[in-house]
């Protein structure tokens, strides 16, 4: 670990003051991906901003049309939360896999959001329920916001406060586990927006999360989309190609058993 030096921020405005004066401060949310990039010298930074004080980022709220999710909320509150679980069973569902207990106690939506790890089960929720990223200065569509391998639309001086569900009729998320880190080796979110149809996102099978359009045609017509096709499937020493975007298929037919009718 580098030497660094450590500011828990007054206000969300302190906070942004602190990033926007240094380009080399970080902010820190539970730390979980943060701290063990310190550690292994993966990442070095002058200040850690902390913003655990900045308790309006700790808010939940369920509303007629969308669910609100501040952006220091714990995985394990999304999971527990019996309003969410009511009003978007996929997403609290989702929020249960993430990890280990200890993981879900600590991680926070807006960490793993803005950290935008290929393989983290958030992401594919923000897209596929047409989420609205909520920072400091302005809202950002998740169409707009994710940009590939840990990297998003933030400014390296924004913050995120909060992430909007559009509250869909109907959410299911399936997950293979990658059996040693928790992370989704595959992950399908389908979102029922009613009329507007079946919204379907993965994550974990290629280089970031991406829009399954195909198999959202597929199912308006009544059919199943089979395996996933798409150059940006990842290959490493847990999965092929091939057998990833099999899983997706697979994880697609999970996903939509778990819909209630
Ligand atoms: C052992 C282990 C297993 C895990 N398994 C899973 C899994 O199965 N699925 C999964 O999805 N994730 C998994 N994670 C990741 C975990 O879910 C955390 O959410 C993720 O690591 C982010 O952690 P954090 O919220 O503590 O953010 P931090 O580590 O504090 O921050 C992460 C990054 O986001 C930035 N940041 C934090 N908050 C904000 C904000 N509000 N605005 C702008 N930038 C911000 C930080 O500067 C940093 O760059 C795992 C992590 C570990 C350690």
């Amino acid at each position: 670990m580098y030497a660094f030096s450590y500011h828990a921020a007054r206000s969300l405005d302190d906070a942004v003051q602190r990033l926007r004066e240094d380009p080399e401060a970080r902010p820190l949310a539970g730390g979980m991906t943060l701290i063990p990039s310190l550690k292994h010298r993966l990442a070095r930074v002058s200040q850690v901003v902390d913003l655990a004080p900045l308790f309006p980022l700790r808010a939940l709220e369920v509303g007629d049309k969308h669910v609100q999710i501040g952006a220091l909320v714990a995985h394990q509150e999304v999971a527990d939360s019996p309003e969410l679980a009511q009003a978007l069973p996929g997403l609290a569902h989702l929020a249960g896999l993430i990890g280990d207990p200890q993981v879900r106690a600590r991680g926070t939506l807006g960490g793993s959001v803005a950290n935008n790890d290929p393989a983290a089960d958030y992401p594919a929720a923000v897209l596929a329920l047409d989420a609205t990223l909520i920072t400091d200065r302005r809202e950002i569509a998740a169409a707009d916001f994710f940009m590939g391998m840990f990297a998003t639309a933030l400014a390296s001086d924004e913050l995120l406060v909060a992430v909007r569900f559009c509250r869909a009729r109907r959410s299911a998320y399936a997950k293979f586990r990658q059996s040693a880190s928790g992370y989704a080796m595959a992950g399908v979110f389908l979102a029922d927006l009613g009329p507007a149809g079946l919204r379907v996102a993965v994550t974990g099978a290629c280089d970031g999360v991406l829009r399954w359009h195909e198999a959202e045609q597929a199912w308006a017509q009544g059919r199943l989309p089979g395996a996933l096709h798409h150059p940006g499937l990842q290959e490493d020493l847990h999965a092929s190609a091939r057998y990833r975007g099999h899983l997706a298929g697979v994880l697609f037919e999970q996903a939509l058993a778990q819909l209630s009718p």
